[in-house]
């Protein structure tokens, strides 16, 4: 089985406060939907971070991007694009008697390996477009007719300018 890209080990970082260490990893994310925007299965992920080791864990900051698909909200046809976003975030390590729900703005941390998994995924997850276009001045289909408006006015006369 093939390594996990996004697993990082950080039992040297985590012994030397202070100290930090950038780390590019690209890899299969899982699929990510919202609405009708898709991150497919296959489709790989970036994330270009410094991992930060404080005292009180370990910051993650820097930049993740993917490519989504998803469908014009005017016109239909398939569209794809660039998702990226920035990311700061604490990982730390939970103690026992913490419930989930004290700990809810940090992921959690072991003393050998962090998983940027989580951080991908929720980061991309904000960003993906809720209703994309083709384009800004996409004219959309012919309400009666159906006929794609990009391509010219239909034969029922609509004028060719975008619903809104
Ligand atoms: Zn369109
Ligand atoms: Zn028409």
């Amino acid at each position: 089985m093939a390594k996990d890209p996004w697993m990082v080990p950080v039992a040297t970082l985590r012994r030397t406060p202070g100290a930090s260490r950038r780390e590019l990893r690209v890899g299969r994310i899982g699929r990510l939907e919202v609405a009708d925007t898709v991150v497919g299965e296959d489709s790989e992920a970036r994330a270009d971070v410094v991992l930060c080791s404080l005292d009180s864990g370990i910051e993650v900051s820097g930049t993740v991007a993917a490519t989504w698909q998803g469908h014009c909200r005017r016109c239909l046809v398939e569209v794809e694009g660039p998702v990226e976003t920035e990311v700061r975030e604490l990982y730390r390590q939970r103690r026992r008697r913490e419930t989930p729900d004290e700990d809810e703005e940090t992921y959690p941390l072991d003393s050998e390996m962090l998983d940027l998994r989580p951080l991908v995924r929720d980061a991309l997850l904000l960003e993906l477009p809720l209703a994309p276009l083709c384009r800004e001045d996409c004219a959309g289909l012919c309400v009666d007719c159906g006929a794609n408006l990009n391509e010219g006015p239909c034969a029922c006369g609509h004028p060719n300018w975008p619903e809104g």
